[in-house]
């Protein structure tokens, strides 16, 4: 996308990533910081997140709230205190980037392992729900939140041998097109969808692996579309799908 964004694009934005700790959502998380947010870095491994935390602090950037943990596992009261400790420490959310995701398997539907299905399930689907089901009333304290889905190509059109990750994110796109129709009158909380298409981190070097990487794009590509739909300028943009 061919968007510069102004230096202090998400100045005073409280912004929570998830999946802060590596790949796409990394580069985000020091993106978003970089812009003059605050951002909160969600992710399953602590030691990441400290890392992004420790850039953030080095660069001068906001200092971030760091929210270890695992989407596979956390339960609605955890969510809910993370939610009450935000509202209570920022008063509000002024946007939601759900990136976390994990692949699972790539076999036929058949032979699918099942605890393999519930568990890309519960992370890719059902702590998308939760996450935004209990944050909804801080994003509601904003008066200009965006929320951000990140699907993939085989979300749109379910793929063969994609499995649980194929079906998570088509669900995901249901999901996000029934809160935009839902939303539709709260005009200031947007949600967006966006596909970065393939893009160099592990999860796809796990999906391809004979891939030569150096043809994919980077993380730090993808950022322009990453800032435009977090920041006030994509205000007017509700209900789109957008491709990286
Ligand atoms: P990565 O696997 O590189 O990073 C995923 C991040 O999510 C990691 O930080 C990971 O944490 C975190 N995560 C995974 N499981 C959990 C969990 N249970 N609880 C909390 N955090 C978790 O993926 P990408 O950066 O490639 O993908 C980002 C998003 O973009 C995903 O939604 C993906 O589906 C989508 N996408 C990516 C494409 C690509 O080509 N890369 C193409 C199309 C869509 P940890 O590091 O600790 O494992």
């Amino acid at each position: 996308m061919d968007y510069t964004a102004p230096t202090a694009l998400l100045k005073d934005k409280i912004i929570l990533v998830t999946g802060a700790g590596d790949g796409i959502g990394r580069v985000a998380a020091l993106t978003y910081a970089s812009y003059g947010a605050t951002v909160v870095l969600l992710g399953r491994t602590t030691t990441k997140l400290e890392s992004v935390y420790d850039e953030i602090i080095a660069s001068g950037a906001p200092e971030p709230g760091i929210a270890p943990m695992d989407l596979a596992t956390a339960t609605p009261d955890e969510i809910q205190k993370l939610a009450e400790v935000m509202e209570e420490q920022y008063g509000r959310l002024d946007g939601l980037l759900h990136n976390a995701a994990i692949l699972g398997d790539r076999v036929p539907v058949e032979h699918y392992d099942i605890n393999t299905w519930m568990k890309v399930m519960q992370v890719n689907l059902h702590a998308v729900f939760l996450l935004t089901r209990i944050f909804m009333p801080l994003l509601r304290q904003s008066s200009s939140a965006s929320l951000l889905f990140s699907s993939s190509g085989v979300g749109a059109t379910p793929r063969a041998y994609w499995g649980a990750y194929s079906v998570s994110k088509y669900a995901l796109e249901g999901l996000a097109k029934l809160l935009m129709e839902e939303l539709e009158n709260a005009s200031h909380i947007r949600v967006n969808i966006l596909n970065p298409g393939g893009t160099r981190t592990s999860m796809r070097a796990t999906a391809y692996p004979n891939e030569d990487p150096a043809t994919l794009k980077a993380p730090e590509d993808l950022m322009p579309l990453y800032l435009y739909l977090m920041g006030d300028d994509s205000e007017h943009i509700k209900g789109e799908t957008l491709q990286g």
